[in-house]
Order: structure tokens, then C-alpha cells, then sequence
């Protein structure tokens, strides 16, 4: 079992914060991997240094073609948009849970400005965080904790070089040469 996530319409210079910002997201919240539509240097290199500094294997991937992806995937497992016109989330969660517990893999499509109309018709799930407009980076969020019921926030990354230990009041990391 894999959670993907498919990132749509990153627009270079002007997404590079929010860019970064979903894939700390998907990687903290339990996701496996980011898939990106074009390449952003400054993302991967982010990404990557978290990786090595704070463990676990989460990738960061380049789609030529985000509609290819999209069918291949659908061979393999579910595709979920998040969008605010999709179904509701408290719905529909329990099914998409489901597919976790058959194994099958998750396709999480976040968009950008404005997303092809074809995603909602190559989804096998449009899914609403809410529907009031606001951003894929708390979506992304909220649906990842749904997911897996919160049991992805306080993961261990045995090759962690760098562990933050939860305090009351202090900060308290450990850190491995
Ligand atoms: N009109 C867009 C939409 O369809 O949700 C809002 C664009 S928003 C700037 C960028 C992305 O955030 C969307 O493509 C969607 O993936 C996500 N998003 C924003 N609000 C959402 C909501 N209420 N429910 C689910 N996803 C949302």
C-alpha cells in the first residue's frame, strides 16, 4: 500500500513556498510520495535535505504526463481530487479507508489555480475538505489525518538524524552525527 500525491499547476517562482509546503505536508502526514507536473530544483533540494536529516524514504517525483499518470495509476489503485465542489469527506471517508485496508494504493490530486475539468471525470472520488474555498495545503492536511485517523503524526523514523522528543515547555531534539 502507497499514498501518492499528485500536485497540479505548480507555477515556478510563484508556488515555490506553497510547493514546498505540500510536500512537508504529504511527507509528515504519512504520504509516500510528491508527484509534480515540472521540475523545481528548489523543491526537491528541500525535500531531500528533509529526508535525509529527518529519515524515512519519501520521494519526490517529475510526471510528464499528469493524465497518464492518472490512467496508469487506476490499474493499481484509487484516485481521490480534492476539490471544494467534490462530496463530502465525512461521507465518503469510511470507503476510501477501505481501500487502505484491501491494500490497494491512493492517488491524493491537489490543484493549483484552476484545475482541468477531465480530473474530475478521471477521479474515481472527488472529495470536499469543507466547501468553502481554501487551500490545497490544508486539505491535503485534513484528508491525509482522515485518513489514517491520526496515527501517521508521531511516526518513528528509526534513520532520523535529527528527533524532536514532545515536551511540556521546552524544546528538546536529538541530534546523530
Ligand atoms: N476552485 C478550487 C477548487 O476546486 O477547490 C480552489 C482552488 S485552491 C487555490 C487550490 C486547491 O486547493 C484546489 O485545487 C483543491 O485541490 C484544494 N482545495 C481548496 N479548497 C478545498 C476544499 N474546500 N476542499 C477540497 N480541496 C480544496
Amino acid at each position: 500500500m502507497a499514498v501518492e500525491v499528485l500536485r497540479l499547476g505548480h507555477r515556478g517562482e510563484r508556488d515555490k513556498r506553497v510547493s514546498t509546503h505540500v510536500a512537508l505536508t504529504a511527507r509528515a502526514l504519512g504520504a509516500d510520495k510528491i508527484l509534480f507536473t515540472c521540475e523545481d530544483e528548489h523543491v526537491r533540494e528541500s525535500i531531500e535535505k528533509v529526508v535525509e536529516n529527518w529519515g524515512g524514504d519519501f520521494k519526490f517525483e517529475v510526471v510528464e504526463s499528469w493524465k497518464e499518470y492518472i490512467r496508469d495509476f487506476k490499474k493499481r489503485g484509487v484516485v481521490v481530487h480534492l476539490t471544494m465542489y467534490g462530496e463530502s469527506i465525512n461521507e465518503r471517508i469510511d470507503t476510501i479507508r477501505e481501500f487502505l485496508r484491501e491494500d490497494k494504493d491512493i492517488l491524493v490530486v491537489i490543484g493549483g489555480e484552476k484545475v482541468p475539468k477531465e480530473v474530475y471525470h478521471l477521479a474515481d472520488y472527488n472529495i470536499s475538505i469543507g466547501n468553502q474555498p481554501h487551500s490545497e495545503v490544508a486539505a491535503l492536511a485534513i484528508f491525509l489525518d482522515r485518513l489514517f485517523e491520526g496515527k501517521t503524526l508521531y511516526r518513528d523514523y528509526p534513520d532520523a538524524k535529527i528527533k524532536v522528543i514532545p515536551s511540556e515547555r521546552k524544546k528538546v531534539v536529538i541530534r546523530k552525527p
